[in-house]
């Protein structure tokens, strides 16, 4: 007899893993994958990648698969709350929905009767933007954004400036043809598993190179074939020093910048005119270039021109003008921009940079990837096949978070478009509806607002010179985040970071309620938390009002903002809900055609809660806003959201979804109502795509066929080429502006700013706060990096993500730490300018020698989230963003700008610079600073040591539950205190299986 007779596990090979399987898109990352969701006795048994589906075609992961225990958080809300406390004490009592629904309506209609712009309606990582931001038109108020100011808006605004797309969301590598992928400042944030199986294909393939070029090795950088250990805000320094390179040796594709791009078009050379600097036109305001052949100015757009590159030349009207090309190429040749002068403030060696030109160079013109495929381009002008330079790039927040990352990224675009390499084969390509029109429409609206009436359009767009600003005659500006100003006049994004600030100072004016969804702007999502929560606590000495009267918030969680709100309408999970991932927003579609999503309410909430976007729609209709209401006044969306998403048109024919349109659902893109659009939806796993016929897919901006099917769906407004723009126009009539032109232009003390910044080619500059500080005070640069497995704030409530990363330390580099003394596991201050945090060392090689980072997002407040006062995420993480100022120091004048970039206004969190110093003996142990431990809402769940999940479907074996001991998928969601993890509410402390949170 065995010695292991009846010890043997029994493993159940075929259990009745689900009673029912429903597809829906998680929402556990922005990244929008395909999910299959089980179900068995009513709950969430198993969550598992859609194999079908277009964005992650079956992949998940560990965010995704642990998704069940954000559903099941113990920090979920669970009925509406009515501040009776002191703001930031926590106190609250439950109250009905209708109570909070009328007080709500209460505090908007009285703002809306009397003055529209008091409302500040601000959403975070809102996935239905095209609604938030219809609603806050049809309320009203400038004064909407989502948090894309404080996220990617250099990335976004840059790329919509220069090539009509940008990366991520808008665009994509040619992941099946690149040969040579540069992955500029990423982490695993953004775009997850795209990139994962795009990586996934370079590798396996094994005839592509990866490089990463970033400060820090983690994550993908872990797996690239390269590392470029850069020092941070050089990034547009190393990217004109390759254009440097690539100009010098004469490797650029002129055939493309002469089709596809401005380069050609003649520029008016006029110092101190009004008109230096714009392109030269014809009367008919086509752009002019030079035809070598005729020796004469001629259409730029005409398909006949033959433009030359180089040269100054004489207009008819007796101007000088000379190519953009020409002006590109005399900047970027002169040595400050040669490897050797770059080098050192870069920290990449002169040999690197030069070999890394050559190696891009080689394989653009000597490896070009051919797809035999006949495509006619837009003058009809037919090719017999699809020619590639196979050199794909992707840049994201490492990038996007200096107060330099809108050039910066204008740099990679001018280097993406010098060596031909966009939308061709092998290259970086679109994903509809992009490419459009440079810079896409509309205009932001909000240049007046009036009681009672909607604003004349959305209150987020892309400004084209001043006249399109937001500012009063004397340049104050008109939006509370003082977005599309003087200070920032790009900022298609808003700056939610600037908000409370703002609001608080009552600069430029107050608000009387602060509306804010999913933002935890009282912790992790805010620059100097410290200031932020004594703006929102701070009161008026007169009249003993708080300074920023009434915070509404909508969270489906228990996050450090709820306590500083006064209203708190609770949303629900993301299984819990309909949602739609609109072509009117940020779809879901690939550079092989359109596509959007819905999510489908899986299980039904098991606490008061409502989705955010029904009570949104609930509020329109009850303020009577134009669209929430019909013509008698009553509701038009009774249904909510999944009725808004049916039966809303923004133009006739055009509605949130573009799939199964039509009375008999069989049209796409246009096409009328159809009643059962969600069905359909539903049927084929919860999204539409549509792939493009292969002579459309690539050449967008230029090809025919593809530009009449955008035109047809409404996504450029004609199919006219989308000529790539190297030399902005629109910066040049800023510029302009500052230097003393035109009817508009910027109050005195912004003039040298706009002057300086709104350069119409890519410029790179030190970034801000290292400009403005003693850097041998501050000799390190400091930086986040998200780990792959958490998202935000929201993965530290989440049982099973936690035990991966429930603290975080500070990350040096291994010589550097040495040369300060400082060892592994050493306890630190880390300090910039505006205050000091302390937290753990742990050494590595994988960073650049002058900077020191750490994960974002870790760290949270006492108490929040339902983690035990004890939990390691209050006593062994730390946030950096209490050391980061909203505010850049005084200058001179006694301004301060805000921490952000001056063209678009993004958030320069990237930009702190700081030392480290060593604690005192007795200093170690515990992170600082410490707040005080937020108290419970009232009548939430008890909190629990420990929480497991899945011991329901044990209870009764062969008809439906599988034995505990006999899954090994259902093993308990805890842990030991594992690698010093210690206790929260996701850890197990002694053996045997428990009931936990349902
Ligand atoms: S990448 Fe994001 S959206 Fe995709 S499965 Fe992971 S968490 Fe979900």
């Amino acid at each position: 007899m065995s010695p292991f007779e009846g010890m043997r596990e029994q493993v159940m090979l075929s259990p009745k893993e689900a009673d029912e399987i429903k597809t829906t898109t998680c929402y556990m990352c922005a990244c929008r994958c395909g999910i299959r969701v089980y179900l068995k006795n009513g709950g969430v048994r198993y969550i598992e990648g859609n194999p079908d589906h277009p964005v992650n075609k079956g992949v998940l992961c560990a965010k995704g698969s642990a998704g069940i225990m954000n559903h099941n958080s113990p920090a979920r809300l669970t009925k509406p709350l009515l501040r009776v406390g002191e703001r930031g004490a926590g106190e609250f009592k439950e109250i009905e929905w209708e109570e909070a629904l009328s007080l709500a309506q209460d505090w908007l209609g009285d703002i809306r009767r009397t003055d529209p712009k008091k409302l500040a309606f601000f959403t975070g990582r809102d996935q239905s933007q095209s609604l938030t931001g219809w609603w806050a038109a049809q309320f009203g108020t400038p004064n909407f954004a989502a948090h894309g100011g404080f996220c990617s808006v250099n990335m976004a605004a840059a790329g919509l400036y220069t090539l009509g797309g940008a990366f991520w969301e808008f665009g994509e590598p040619d992941w099946d043809h690149t040969k040579y992928f540069m992955m500029w400042g990423v982490a695993e944030d953004h775009d997850s598993n795209p990139i994962k199986i795009g990586l996934g294909k370079l590798k396996t393939r094994g005839d592509a190179k990866f490089v990463a070029v970033n400060p820090v090795r983690t994550g993908y950088g872990a797996i690239a074939d390269e590392w470029i250990g850069i020092r941070p805000g050089t990034d547009g320094l190393l990217a004109l020093s390759l254009v440097h390179e690539l100009l010098r040796t004469e490797n650029v594709d002129l055939d493309f910048l002469s089709r596809y791009t401005n380069a050609p078009w003649l520029v008016i050379q006029n110092p101190g005119g009004a008109d230096d600097g714009l392109i030269a036109r014809d009367a008919d305001g086509n752009p002019l270039c030079w035809d070598g052949e005729k020796n004469q100015a001629a259409n730029a757009l005409s398909a006949e021109a033959k433009p030359v590159l180089a040269g100054r030349r004489i207009l008819e009207d007796g101007r000088q003008a000379v190519p953009a090309f020409d002006l590109l190429a005399r900047r970027y040749l002169d040595p400050q921009y040669a490897p050797d002068a770059v080098a050192e403030r870069t920290g990449v060696s002169a040999d690197t940079i030069r070999r890394i030109a050559a190696e891009l160079a080689h394989t653009a013109f000597s490896e070009e990837v051919v797809i035999e495929q006949p495509w006619t381009d837009w003058a009809g002008r037919k090719h017999d096949r699809m020619v590639g330079r196979p050199i794909s790039m992707h840049g994201m927040r490492g990038i996007s978070a200096h107060s330099n990352g809108f050039h910066t990224c204008r740099a990679i675009h001018l280097l993406q478009v010098l060596l031909g390499s966009i939308d061709c084969p092998g290259g970086w390509r679109y994903k509809a509806p992009f490419p459009r029109p440079i810079p896409p429409g509309p205009k932001p609206a909000g240049k007046e607002w009036h009681p009672n009436t909607p604003l004349g359009g959305m209150p987020l767009g892309n400004p084209t010179g001043p006249e399109d600003l937001l500012v009063e005659e004397d340049g104050t500006p008109k939006r509370i985040d003082k977005a599309y100003s003087w200070e920032h006049p790009l900022s298609a994004h808003g700056l939610m970071h600037m908000v409370i600030h703002n609001a608080w100072k009552k600069d430029p004016y107050g608000v009387d309620v602060l509306f804010m969804y999913m933002a935890n702007m009282a912790w992790n999502s805010s620059m100097n938390v410290p200031g932020t929560l004594h703006y929102l606590t701070d009161k008026d000495s007169n009249t003993g009002e708080y300074k920023i009267p009434k915070i509404i918030y909508s969270d489906a969680y228990y996050s450090e903002m709820v306590p500083y709100a006064d209203l708190i309408l609770p949303d629900t999970t993301y299984l819990e809900r309909w949602d739609c991932i609109s072509l009117l927003d940020r779809p879901i579609s690939s550079a092989h055609g359109p596509g959007d999503a819905i999510r489908q309410p899986v299980v039904k909430p098991d606490r008061d809660v409502r989705p955010f976007q029904d009570v949104l729609i609930d509020l329109g209709a009850r303020l009577g806003l134009p669209g929430f209401v019909d013509a008698e006044g009553d509701a038009k969306y009774p249904g909510g959201y999944s009725d808004y998403i049916v039966n809303h048109e923004r133009l006739p024919g055009i509605g949130p979804l573009a799939g199964w349109r039509g009375e008999d659902g069989e049209s796409h893109g246009r096409g009328a109502v159809n009643k059962d659009q969600l069905d359909r939806y539903i049927e084929n796993g919860c999204f539409w795509s549509a792939e493009l016929p292969l002579e459309h897919q690539y050449f967008k901006h230029a090809n025919k066929g593809y530009l009449d099917y955008a035109a047809g769906m409404g996504w450029v407004p004609n199919a006219e080429q989308i000529v790539l723009q190297l030399y902005s126009e629109p910066l040049q009539k800023f510029r302009l502006a500052a230097q003393g032109h035109g009817p508009l232009q910027p109050p005195e003390e912004h003039r040298a700013r706009v002057d300086t910044y709104f350069d119409p080619l890519p410029i790179w500059y030190m970034p801000f706060e290292e400009a403005a500080v003693d850097t041998d005070a501050y000799p390190m640069h400091a930086l986040t990096q998200r780990p792959m497995q958490m998202y935000h704030s929201w993965g530290s409530q989440n049982a099973w993500l936690r035990q991966i990363t429930a603290r975080n330390r500070l990350y040096i580099n291994e010589e550097t730490a040495a040369a300060m003394g400082v060892a592994d596991e050493d306890w630190v201050w880390v300090v910039s300018h505006a205050g000091r945090v302390k937290g753990q060392v742990k050494l590595m090689n994988g960073v650049n020698a002058d900077t020191v980072w750490t994960w974002n997002a870790i760290g949270k407040r006492k108490g929040a989230w339902r983690l035990s006062a004890d939990a390691p995420e209050s006593t062994r993480g730390f946030l950096l963003n209490h050391i980061i100022s909203e505010l850049l120091p005084a200058k001179e004048d006694g301004l301060r700008y805000s921490n952000s970039d001056p063209v678009t206004g993004q958030a320069a969190w990237f930009d702190l610079r700081v030392r480290v110093e060593k604690c005192l003996p007795e200093e170690a142990g515990l992170t600082e600073p410490t707040f005080d431990a937020l108290p419970s809402p009232p009548n939430g769940p008890t909190p629990v040591e420990e929480l497991t999940y899945g011991a329901q479907f044990t209870k009764s074996g062969r008809d439906g539950g599988v034995p505990m001991t006999e899954w090994i998928g259902n093993r308990r969601e805890v842990s030991g205190n594992v690698a010093g993890i210690a206790d929260g509410h996701g850890n197990r402390k002694g053996p045997g299986p428990k009931d936990g949170h349902k």
